[in-house]
């Protein structure tokens, strides 16, 4: 596995690779790599085939970060991500440097942004109202430079996979864009890099995601006809109301394909959700089902 900073060398490489018609499979994260990531990566590798190459970039973005936000204590790890790479079979870990990405520095640097304006205004892009236009940036730029055949996202960030989708089409990016999966801890809460910022006791309340959307999945599941989305937030919030440690963000039902608002929830409906829990603000979602 190569260990590329230079954003320069990455888009040679990529051009290289071009130029022999190899296919490429983009994994974009943020580093302090766990299963779900790695399941990502595997997914490329399907994708793209043996002959093909993996990259996975690892960039803590500025620009998707608020100034209050977790940017500056976001976990950091090369050498461990160095390490899981190069044990999932990544061809190339890509780790650009801010002056590259943003010369000038992010927030005097760029002028130029890629703005998705309808996926992007509700649930996340409301209580993080710079959020997605930082990640839609980055992603374009990600794509410039390592113009993959295939980018595979997390359904894990269901909003971020719909934006980018989004912007792939409208921008015409030549790129099949993969959702793959959430990849869940045995009690069901969703890997991420931030869990490691919960003491054990947030840790074990933080499973209340995971049991409001079983607690939804299972009262849609035994419905016969379409339930009021009104009534199982309330439902919602009374468990994370039991949760002293926990703070509801927002609970939302919507469309899967434009994530507009579903008054009635039925099965094929999506649900997402976000908590604090403490200082750690978590998100989870899940398509609800017929049966279980
Ligand atoms: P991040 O490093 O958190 O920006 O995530 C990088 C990519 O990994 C995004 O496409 C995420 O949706 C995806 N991802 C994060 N956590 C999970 C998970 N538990 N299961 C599947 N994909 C995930």
């Amino acid at each position: 596995m190569r260990l590329v900073n230079s954003l320069t060398t990455m888009q040679r490489l990529a051009l290289r690779w071009r130029r022999r018609g190899l296919r490429v499979g983009l994994v974009p994260t943020m580093g302090s790599l766990h299963a779900g990531h790695l399941s990502l990566v595997r997914q490329a590798r399907r994708r793209v085939g043996p002959a093909g190459r993996v990259v996975v970039s690892l960039y803590v973005n500025p620009t998707q970060f608020a100034p209050h936000e977790d940017f500056a204590g976001y976990p950091r790890e090369l050498e461990e991500d160095r390490r899981r790479c190069r044990a999932a079979g990544v061809d190339v870990l890509w780790v650009p440097a801010d002056a590259e990405m943003y010369p000038g520095g992010p927030s005097g640097g760029p002028s130029t942004w890629v703005s998705e304006e309808n996926l992007s205004r509700r649930m996340e892009g409301r209580a993080r109202p710079t959020h997605f236009r930082g990640v839609a940036t980055v992603v374009t730029k990600l794509f410039n430079v390592v113009l993959p055949t295939v980018a595979v996202f997390g359904a894990k960030d269901y909003q971020q996979a719909a934006v980018v989708r989004r912007l792939t089409r409208d921008l015409n990016f030549p790129i099949e864009v993969v959702v793959a999966p959430t990849v869940r801890e045995p009690d069901g809460l969703a890997m991420s890099s931030r869990n490691r910022y919960l003491s054990p006791a947030e840790r074990e309340q933080a499973t209340v995601l995971w049991q409001a959307i079983e607690h939804v999945q299972r009262r849609v599941a035994a419905a016969r006809r379409s339930l009021r989305s009104s009534q199982l937030a309330a439902e919602v919030r009374r468990l994370i109301q039991a949760r002293p440690s926990v703070r509801l963000d927002y609970v939302e039902f919507f469309a899967p394909e434009t994530l507009q608002p579903a008054p009635q929830v039925s099965p094929g409906t999506h649900m997402a959700l976000a908590v604090w829990v403490g200082r750690t603000r978590l998100i989870d979602n899940a398509r609800l089902e017929e049966r279980r």
